[in-house]
């Protein structure tokens, strides 16, 4: 992969970008639809997708990551075009679709085999410990027609004491018989914490944080991402949007993405560059599960427009406004002030994932994976106190109420 910026100059974009934001600059690409991938030499007009290193690995990645939670089976050429533009870091789970989407990524490197080398490959696992690690690898390997990826996760961690000695050494041997190159942790909950525990150890390689114009400013986050970058630990931000799961449809939300599309980008795209502006990030994990979707975010990851001094403030006041419309995903303060166990901070992204990524079936998916147990507990918990703690003020005993109503 490149190491050099290549850009589409402002001229080209804002010549055919309009209303449609960057992503229109692509579309000629494209041709006149989204099932149609560019061909090469179409493909070779537009500078591909930036890259930057990650951590101590020294492997270059591209800025813009494919998020794989998407029917990929009957997207392959999505996975092509992909390709062409330079998004050769993929992203997926064992969990994701039901293994539809490593099978979709099977499907494609059997048809294309020689593609798996362009490919840096990550894939992540809920188990625990070295046994269901090993046979979660093993399936998703399988799955994925590989015979090794390039960044294993232990997925959605909440605390680094997860991240112990066994599984160390367990990641030791994988990377010894090839099956992994470097291993790590994703993390939706207490990141700070998580990333500072990651960096006191030496065998993180990577991070996947959620991380956003919301979350980039706290003063525990910045200390967080430096503690890593300074280890060598590679970052990726995910859940770049900053949606939660309180609507936001607000008066002040249109002036924002009316403020953009004026400038030629589309919200989404100043969101993401509000991201890629801090280099400490190695790359961005974005689903993208249309043509439209990835043409949008690879057009806003070639542009070499900077946000100004006063896009940024228009992004900090829409956060300051929507404060507690967000949930930040620190779960030892709400989940220790509830006599009962509950997941409050999942279900609240599972609110998210239906909510802003209009995902229902996924989200339904992810919460009747909740032990029954607990989703029955959901609306008879005393909320109060995690309410009273809960430094963004969510309605809390509100949201679980309607996360049941929703997508039980
Ligand atoms: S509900 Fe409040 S305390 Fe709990 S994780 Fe979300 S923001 Fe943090």
């Amino acid at each position: 992969m490149k190491n050099d910026k290549n850009g589409i100059s402002r001229r080209t974009f804002f010549k055919t970008a309009g209303t449609a934001g960057l992503g229109a600059a692509l579309s000629p690409m494209l041709g006149n639809t989204d099932a149609q991938a560019a061909s090469p030499a179409q493909a070779a007009d537009v500078a591909s997708v930036p890259t930057r290193t990650f951590g101590r690995s020294g492997i270059n990645v591209p800025i813009l990551s494919l998020g794989g939670m998407f029917d990929i089976p009957s997207n392959q050429t999505l996975l092509k075009q992909a390709i062409r533009w330079g998004v050769t870091y993929w992203d997926t789970a064992h969990t994701y679709t039901g293994g539809r989407s490593e099978e979709g990524i099977g499907q494609y490197f059997s048809r294309y085999p020689e593609h798996r080398q362009k490919i840096f490959l990550v894939t992540k696992s809920t188990q625990r410990e070295p046994k269901g690690l090993s046979r979660e690898l093993e399936t998703s390997l399988k799955r994925m027609q590989t015979d090794h990826v390039d960044l294993f996760f232990v997925h959605a961690i909440r605390n680094i004491k997860v991240m112990d000695n066994a599984i160390r050494d367990w990641a030791k041997a994988q990377k010894a018989a090839g099956k992994i190159r470097l291993m790590g942790f994703s993390t939706h909950a207490n990141m700070d914490d998580c990333l500072q525990g990651a960096a006191r150890l030496d065998w993180i390689d990577g991070i996947m944080l959620t991380y956003n114009f919301r979350l980039m400013h706290e003063a525990r986050m910045i200390a967080a991402v430096k503690a890593c970058v300074d280890a060598g630990i590679g970052l990726t931000a995910m859940k770049t949007q900053g949606g939660g799961g309180v609507k936001t449809d607000s008066a002040r939300e249109l002036e924002l993405a009316g403020r953009f599309i004026q400038k030629g980008f589309t919200d989404k795209q100043a969101k993401l560059k509000a991201v890629w502006e801090n280099p400490q990030i190695s790359s961005l994990c974005s689903q993208m599960p249309t043509m439209s979707i990835l043409m949008a975010n690879v057009a806003a990851a070639v542009d070499r427009t900077s946000l100004t001094e006063n896009d940024h403030r228009h992004l900090h006041r829409y956060a300051s406004e929507t404060f507690s419309c967000y949930c930040a995903g620190c779960t030892q303060i709400c989940e220790n002030a509830i006599s009962a166990k509950v997941p409050v901070g999942d279900v609240m992204r599972y609110l998210m994932y239906a909510r802003c990524y209009g995902d229902t079936h996924d989200a339904r998916d992810y919460f009747a994976s909740i032990p029954a147990a607990v989703r029955r507990r959901l609306t008879h918990v005393d909320y109060r106190e995690a309410e009273a703690r809960c430094p963004r003020n969510l309605p809390i005993a509100q949201l679980m109420n309607e996360a049941v109503e929703e997508l039980a």
